[in-house]
Parts: C-alpha cells; structure tokens; sequence
C-alpha cells in the first residue's frame, strides 16, 4: 500500500512540470487525492496510424486526427480529465485543436466539451445530439424546481395553522407543477458551452489535414443522435458507442435508440470497412471488421432465441435470469462491463415485446378493417335488394 502510494507520488511528480514538491502534497490530503486521481484518469495513447491515435481512459475512446492544419478530435471523455487529455494530445503535436466532433450525446463522451470549447476548439454533432443534450438540461431544472416544490410543502406541514394553506397547495400541485416546469424552461439559464456549436441532419464531409473525414448518421442505433466517423485515406473508423468491442452495447431506449437500429448500424459499419480498417469503437480495444461481425452475430443470436420464450410465453425476469445461449459471450467476458448479460437480456426483451406489440396492434387493425368492409358490402347488397 504504502509502496503504491510512493509510486503515485512519483509518477505526478515526473509528470507534470507544474506539480508541487512531495512534501507539498504528502502534507496536504487534497493534493494526494487530486495527484491520485489525475494518475488514475490518465488515458492511454494508442497509435493507430501515423497522424491518428486513440485515447483510452475513462469513459469513452477518444480518437485524435493531426496533421498540416491542426487537430481534430472525436468525443471528450469526462470534465474532469481534460487537462490529462490535453497533455496527452501536447506529446503528439504543437498544432491547436481546432475541432471537436461528438459521436452522442452520453456524458462519458461529451462531459469534457466546455474545456475543450474554452481553448478554441469548435464543436460538432448531429442535432439530435444536440437535442438530447439540450433536453437532459431542461429536465434537471425542472427536476430542481419540483423538488423545491415538494420542499416547500413538506416545510409547511411543519408549520403550525398551516392546514389551509397546505391543502390548496396540495390541491393546486398539479396545476402548479406545470406552471414550475414552464418557468424553468423560461427561466433556465442553457449551458451552451457544453452544446455543440454547428449541427447537422445527415452526413458531412471535412477537408481537414489533407483528407476527406467523412460523418455518418446512424439512425436509432445506441440513441437518435449516434454518428460513425470516416477517415477512407487512413482507412479508420470511430464508431462511437453504435459499436462497442467485446461488451453488451448499451441500448438508449429513452432517447431513441432502437435494437432494429443498432443491427442496420452495425451492419453500416461493416460495409465501409474492409479487412485492414483499425475500428475505433466506442468503447474497448481497438477492434476490426471481424469484430464488427461478431457483434452483429450476438446480438442476431440472442433476438432470436429471445423471440421465442417471448412466444412461450416467458416473462422478462424469466428472460433475464436464463444464460443457456448467452455463455457462449459471457465467457469471453461480454458481461463483465457496464451492461452486464442480465441488462443486456433485459434489453433484447423490451425490443422483443416492443416488435411483437407493433405487429399486434397491425394485426388487429387490418382485422378491423376488414370487419368495416364487410360490414359496408353487407349494407350495399342489402340497399340493392
Ligand atoms: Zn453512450
């Protein structure tokens, strides 16, 4: 223990040219917690080819493109780790980093956009992401206002010969909590620093350090806003989180990210690789079309399978305590991450409920209208006769 704690220290203090002597932070508890901590967070460089790399830290993989113009990077990992990462980025080049692309909106790969707008760099998603985003703010204002709501009403029951007042709040709470989540839409000061600066619908092309980066939209694949990113000269591909290695991809349901969607992503993918295409996924090691496919057959395999105890009649919590088809990936270590096999089984059935729903419902409307129609000839040869 004490030996880790020394070679932390150490390892602070060999790195940065503007780190406090050891005495300063042994005597200081902040110190060593942020010396520890920065230690921790450090990503890892990854070379990929000879102007890119990727970083592999908490959150996200971050993938940085340099060359005659300046730097270019995909996605931001967390607020807290921006200086590492910009230490990192210092190593590989003096040129500024002049983009900043967002492969979704999920804090793991935007929570660092602020910073990295603050030394210049201009930000980029799709705008839905955009929308996410903007979305996910207003609804922590309004949370903050209904808490400060039931606050108050919570503080009046305190209060002695507050009966009356209290039962027209209680009474009026609905009322009132519109009126709340308007005003703190009204009222929210937006954060835009952390938004993205330039939106779009569908694709775009860069002319950056003498290559064409081409931006996908992957339509409802882990959310709404999901883009993969092109380098064809490099021959690499950041998918962002529309393809993780080695994982259950996480499926963002509330914000429009769809089972069906993530298959035709991945699918997307895979035809703009080919053999040699390094693949920057959004999470885990760097990957290849091969993995890709793997991907993809998984997530085939476990619909299916699904389906059918949907069809027997299983329950989801059924579903998600079963592991006869899921071994095979579980024992690559599948599971062992953010989304573990039961999640993940969880997801693949709320798919599975939802098509069989949408098909339901289809059924029982082409059943009404042939119904309709019957009943309309039926009238007509009645008028005839
Ligand atoms: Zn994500």
């Amino acid at each position: 223990m004490k030996l880790n704690f020394a070679l932390v220290i150490a390892l602070f203090i060999c790195t940065f040219s503007f780190a406090q002597t050891d005495e300063e932070i042994g005597n200081d508890p902040e110190l060593t917690k942020k010396a520890e901590e920065k230690a921790k967070n450090r990503p890892g460089t990854y070379p990929v080819t000879d102007n890119i790399f990727m970083l592999k830290g908490m959150g996200g993989n971050i993938a940085v493109h340099h060359g005659i113009d300046g730097v270019l990077m995909i996605d931001t990992q967390f607020e807290n780790i921006s200086e590492s990462i910009l230490e990192a980025i210092a190593k590989e080049t003096d040129l500024p980093l002049e983009f900043v692309i967002n492969t979704h909106a999920h804090g793991d790969h935007t929570g660092g956009n602020k910073n990295f707008k603050r030394k210049g760099a201009t930000i980029l998603a799709h705008e839905n992401t955009r929308d996410i985003m903007l979305s996910k703010m207003y609804k922590t204002a309004e949370q903050q206002a209904l808490a400060d709501l039931e606050k108050s009403i919570d503080e009046a029951k305190g209060i002695s010969g507050s009966g009356e007042k209290l039962a027209a709040m209680e009474e009026t709470k609905e009322e009132l909590m519109i009126r709340i989540r308007e005003q703190a839409q009204e009222n929210m000061e937006i954060d835009y620093e952390q938004l993205p600066a330039i939106s779009f619908q569908d694709d775009m092309l860069f002319h950056y350090n003498d290559e064409e980066i081409k931006l996908f939209h992957i339509p409802n694949a882990h959310t709404k806003g999901d883009i993969m990113v092109y380098f064809p000269k490099s021959n690499v591909i950041h998918t962002g989180d529309a393809f993780v290695n080695g994982m259950y991809p996480f499926i963002d349901f509330e914000n429009g990210g769809s089972y069906e969607g993530y298959q035709r992503g991945l699918t997307t993918i895979m035809n703009r690789a080919n053999d040699e295409t390094v693949i920057i996924p959004g999470h885990g090691n760097l990957a290849n079309r091969a993995d890709v496919i793997e991907m993809r057959r998984m997530m085939k395999i476990f619909y299916d399978k699904v389906v059918v105890e949907y069809m027997m009649n299983k329950t989801e919590d059924q579903v998600a305590e079963m592991r006869n088809f899921s071994e095979l990936f579980d024992e690559k270590g599948y599971g062992d991450g953010f989304i573990t096999t039961e999640r993940f089984l969880r997801s693949v059935y709320k798919a599975v409920a939802l098509e069989k729903g949408r098909e339901r419902d289809k059924n029982k409307r082409q059943t009404e209208l042939l119904k309709k129609n019957q009943e309309r000839a039926k009238k007509m040869d009645e008028g005839r006769q």
